[in-house]
Formats: structure tokens, sequence, C-alpha cells
């Protein structure tokens, strides 16, 4: 019998889209429910982003562009990260794809070699272990936890350490936790990283959203470091552009062609379109979505607070919170019948919450953190409210 690839046989598909589809099928077949799973901002993307887009269509700017993106987008995230980050590149040093999940990809695909380690701070985002195991590294996961506010300290990251190690990977803010490191947090990792002759992949796309703490990018901190590291961004969460597909990176330039070489065997450019919108939305960040994003975080952790055997650190940034409820596991949901459901993990919790109480996180097992799931507060504060309340009903039924 023909055999599929053991790639094929070792990938599952992102648990975070997964729960989206579902949850929105369920919505769809007239289901009232909250969701508060993807990761996406409420947001509708900015009017001159979409005028850029109809403009583009409209003047058939329609066609192959280079691989790596317009020049003058290139040269529009440049000035970006100039300003927003005191980070020189040039637009040859920056290359464009469909979302800044390819370009993650692109990275691992040019730096690995079968069983190279990447050290990996967990909780992470779903995709950073598929991506890393795809591409034949490993990943060698730092666990965090509430202790320490989901951040990994120098002296864990020096133990991470190994001959075989390639790169380390640093998402602040962070998905799923929110957590943000400030610059003294990240000066101080850098220090470490620059002892060993290793790569950085820092994924920076939550800059913006980032709530009384400062950014402060691990590429800044030496030129050393900035010659080995890879900045990632994109539009899909600062401009509420996530289906348009336009992520980036900036780094060593010999690399950054590499990849464009690989993008040219794999997708090519990302959209032409797209790539009008988002040159038109560079710069237009709205603060505004931050204090909103401030508002509705402040307004769900003030909610799980008064949750008994619920708890979580405030996170700082993104649009997430990830509180922990392994407390709850092995007690008993009272229903309608008289019936009681035992709780036998976070994961059937997630599963009871979305069947009972109609609200939708994500099990916190995907991201490394069976015992927390996530709440994505990227929705409107009448959702949230609804969501809060029902969750405040439904541990009500827990005996
Ligand atoms: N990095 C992180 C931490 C994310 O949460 C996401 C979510 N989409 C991405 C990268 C990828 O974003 P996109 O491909 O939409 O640019
Ligand atoms: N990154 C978002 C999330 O974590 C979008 C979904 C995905 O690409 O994983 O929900």
């Amino acid at each position: 019998m023909l055999q599929r690839s053991d790639r094929a046989n070792a990938i599952s598909a992102s648990p975070t889209l997964a729960i989206d589809a579902k949850t929105k099928a369920l919505m769809a077949s007239g289901v009232d429910i909250v969701n508060l799973s993807v990761g996406e901002p409420d947001f509708p993307t900015p009017e001159r982003a979409s005028l850029a887009a109809i403009a583009a269509i409209t003047g058939n700017f329609t066609k192959y562009t280079a691989v790596g993106g317009i020049v003058e987008l290139r040269r529009g995230i440049a000035e970006k990260l100039w300003k927003d980050n005191q980070l020189q590149y040039d637009p040859e040093e920056i290359i464009v794809s469909a979302g800044a999940k390819q370009s993650l990809y692109n990275i691992f695909m040019m730096i690995l070699n079968p069983g190279d380690e990447v050290v990996l701070p967990s909780p992470y985002w779903v995709s950073y272990p598929e991506q890393i195991k795809l591409c034949g590294g490993v990943p060698i996961l730092v666990r965090t936890d509430e202790s320490t506010g989901f951040k990994i300290t120098p002296e864990r990251l020096r133990e991470a350490f190994s001959a075989k190690t390639k790169a380390v990977l640093i998402n602040s803010p962070g998905n799923p936790t929110g957590a943000v490191y400030t610059p003294d947090e990240i000066r101080a990792l850098a220090g470490v990283i620059e002892e060993y002759p290793v790569y950085v992949v820092s994924d920076e796309i939550y800059e913006q959203l980032i709530y009384g703490v400062e950014h402060y990018s691990i590429a800044r901190y030496s030129d050393t470091l900035r010659a080995r590291s890879f900045v990632v961004n994109g539009f899909s969460k600062t401009h509420a552009m996530t289906g348009w597909r336009v992520g980036y990176v900036a780094g060593p330039r010999d690399l950054v062609g590499t990849m464009a070489s690989f993008q040219s065997h794999t997708t090519a450019n990302p959209s032409s379109i797209s790539q009008k919108a988002a040159l038109a939305a560079l710069g237009t960040f709205d603060i505004h979505t931050r204090d909103e994003f401030r508002k509705r975080r402040d307004f769900v952790l003030a909610q799980i607070e008064q949750w008994p055997g619920l708890s979580c650190p405030r996170p700082d940034g993104a649009f997430y919170i990830f509180p922990n409820a392994g407390s709850l596991v092995g007690s008993f949901l009272r229903r309608q019948d008289g019936r009681r459901d035992r709780i036998d993990s976070v994961d059937h919790l997630c599963e009871l919450l979305l069947s009972e109480a109609h609200v939708s996180v994500v099990p916190g097992t995907g991201f490394g953190a069976p015992d927390n799931f996530r709440i994505s507060y990227a929705t409107s504060m009448t959702n949230l409210q609804t969501a809060m309340q029902r969750i405040s009903s439904f541990l009500a039924r827990l005996e």
C-alpha cells in the first residue's frame, strides 16, 4: 500500500484555528456562542488600506510582484523599524510574506538542519513547535508559570543551551500568556544569548498592543545580536488585517535573500493587492485601539479575580488572558437534570464551557500548558460582559 510521508503522519491542524472553525460552524447553525477563542482583532481594517486595495484592483496591480515584496513596502517597513524600534535595516534586509506565519516558517527552513535545537519558552504559540519539527528541528521547552509571570530568566535560558542549540525564540508580548519582557529583562536575556553562537527569532507581532510598559526589540541590544536576529512582525494584529495575509521579517541580508529564493519556489510574492493595502496601513496604528484593549483586559481580569479556583498574573500585552484552572479538575458540574459530570481535565472544562455555557475558549494543551486555558479579549465589551456572566453561572454550578 502507498505510504504517506512521516511528516503527514505527524502533523495536526492548528488548534486555535480549529476551535475557531468549530465555534463559527456552531454559530452558523444558530447556537448563540460568545467566541473568545481565536486571536483576531474585532476592529475593521483601516479604511485607507481597503481603499488602497480597491485602487490596486481597479488599477490592475494584480500581477506577480518581486518575490520578497514591492520595494515601496519594504522601504516603508524599514522606516517603521527605525521609527518604532530604533533598528536600522535596508529594504534588502526585509522580506514580506503571506503572514508572519510564513515568515517564521521561512526562517526555520533556512536555519535548521535535522536535530538542531531551538530553545522555546513555554507556554508557546501553537505553531512554533510544529514549524520547528516540520523543519527537522527539536524544540527545547523552557517551562515558565505564573510564579515568574510566564517569563524565562537568564539562568533558565542558560541551562537550556547545548552544543546543538541553533536558535532561541523570544515572543514579547507573548501569545498565549500576554507576558511582556521589560527592556531590562530583554537585555539580561540578550547578554546570555550573545555568549553562544545562536540565532534569535524575535516574534514582535503584538508590539503595539502593550499596556503601560515599553516594547524593546532584542535586536537593539548590540550589533553582534542584530547580525544574528530575525525580527518578525506583521499587519494582522496591529492593523486588524488577519485575512490579508501580510507579515515580514528583517534579518541578516544573506539569509533574507535565501528566504526569498525559498519563497520563490513555494508561494512567490504575497498578494499584490494586500501589499498595497499594507503599505497604506503602515504608520496608522490608532492608540485608541490600545486604550480599548486595556479596558477590556482590566474588565476580564477583574472578573477572573472573583472566580474561586482560577488565577493568573496580569498580562501586560497582546489580547490574551491565560488563567490556571487546574484546581477545578476533579470537581463536578451539576446539570439541569440533576446528573453530575466529573471534570477530568482543563480540556474537558473547555468542552463543557462551550457546550453548557456557550463560551468558546482555547484549552492550554496546544500551548504546552494543560492546566490553563486562553481567553482572547479581542471582542466587544458587550460580548465580554455576556461571556463573563455565562462563565460565572457555569462556575457556580461546580461542586
Ligand atoms: N506570531 C504569533 C505570536 C501569533 O499569535 C500569530 C497569530 N496569527 C502569528 C505569529 C501569525 O500571524 P499572521 O500569520 O496572521 O501574520
Ligand atoms: N495567532 C492567532 C491565535 O493564536 C490566530 C490563529 C493562529 O494562527 O494560530 O489565535
